[in-house]
């Protein structure tokens, strides 16, 4: 919906626009000196908005392919590529991860703003946009027009340690692995997290985000939309694991990356299976998907695995049972996440004697305080980078 022309090619270099919150919740203005130039639709909540109309506000035609489902178009001379469904956007082939996936709706495609803010803002040396809760004012960085963002510090600050996000896996309608005495493994995982939740808020500086709290059901998507909001230094999710063969027992630590063994890959699909209560089970990963995850994580892969290491030592410190290592798999749940992140497997509870230990709030305990260690550790390995 173009309301207003825009003759300058280099709209974006000499555009001091402001985009305020419209009065409705569907749609958001772009004004530009106090000017109307259009208004741009909004969904879930005024959290994304119409690359579409965002274009054609700006007078940039992008090239949209129905076939693929792929908007492309140019700012400033860099190619940048949005697919529907997918949390990647691609900037002259460089892959950044978006908060959310793509969403396509009545031919229009949205992104979520708050991480296509971020994303332009660390591409584009031109561009500055900064964004409030009631508006996005986008700024060219000129001599004339000192804009107060410093992006360099704005990443320093994304790495530094602060905020800790503790996922316990599943909740709700969605119990996760049922042991073979009953026991469930949501409620395994929920009370190690905040078990560990406790012990950091105690002990360290840090802030702790839990995902849930309770017995809720979390959509995976959301569990990462929490932990990207909060700006999270370090994902955990936790979980409890389950097999056919009664025998399995142990602890493990996984990533996300290809995948590569076939047992790894068995806990990946029961873990991503909550996709179908999701209502969303088309949505299977493909390895050309967690290539492109690994690639886009590969910022703080070693960070991740530095962690797990870390956990997997601390636990076979102080637990019997069988260190099962660090593996890694197409986890959907720390798929989207843009920090370090594992996720914790503490044992099976499809083993009657790992079930049993389970069940003991004492044995979780320990649990807990092994995490706790690994971070405590993990911490003062980031002091000497
Ligand atoms: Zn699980």
């Amino acid at each position: 919906m173009k309301l207003f022309q825009i003759k300058s090619n280099f709209l974006i270099l000499y555009l001091f626009t402001s985009i305020s919150f419209g009065d409705t919740n569907n749609t958001i203005k772009l004004v530009k000196n106090n000017k109307l130039l259009s208004k741009i639709d909004t969904i879930e909540n005024n959290n994304f908005f119409s690359i579409n109309d965002f274009l054609s506000s700006i007078d940039t035609e992008p090239y949209i392919s129905e076939k693929t489902e792929k908007v492309v178009f140019y700012l400033e001379n860099k190619k940048i590529k949005i697919t529907n469904g997918i949390a990647f956007l691609l900037i002259d082939d460089n892959i950044y991860q978006l908060s959310s996936k793509v969403i396509k709706r009545d031919n229009e495609y949205f992104v979520n703003i708050g991480s296509f803010i971020k994303i332009i803002n660390s591409s584009f040396q031109n561009l500055s946009i900064m964004s409030n809760s009631s508006e996005i004012i986008i700024s060219s960085k000129s001599k004339r027009n000192n804009t107060p963002t410093n992006n360099i510090n704005v990443e320093k600050n994304k790495w530094k340690f602060s905020t800790i996000i503790i996922d316990p896996g599943h909740g709700g309608k969605d119990p996760g692995a049922v042991g073979y005495r009953g026991t469930l493994e949501k409620d395994i995982a929920l009370d190690v997290a905040k078990r560990l939740e406790k012990k950091i808020s105690k002990n360290m500086k840090i802030k702790t985000v839990l995902t849930r709290d309770e017995d809720i059901f979390l959509k995976l998507g959301e569990r990462t939309k929490i932990a990207n909001e909060n700006n999270g230094s370090l994902f955990i999710s936790i979980h409890a694991n389950a097999a056919t063969d009664r025998r399995a027992s142990g602890f493990e630590t996984f990533l996300i990356g290809p995948n590569k063994n076939a047992a790894a890959v068995r806990v990946a699909a029961r873990e991503n299976a909550v996709l179908e209560l999701e209502g969303s089970s088309g949505e299977k990963l493909t390895n050309e998907d967690l290539i492109k995850a690994t690639i886009a994580q590969s910022a703080f892969a070693s960070k991740s695995e530095k962690f797990a290491a870390l956990v997997q030592e601390e636990i076979s410190k102080r637990v019997q049972g069988k260190n099962r290592g660090v593996k890694q798999a197409g986890f959907y749940v720390l798929m989207g996440a843009s920090m370090p992140n594992v996720l914790v497997e503490l044992g099976f509870i499809s083993n009657l004697a790992e079930e049993k230990k389970l069940r003991s709030s004492q044995y979780r305990e320990v649990l807990a305080t092994s995490i706790f260690r690994a971070l405590e550790k993990y911490e003062k390995t980031l002091d000497n980078d």
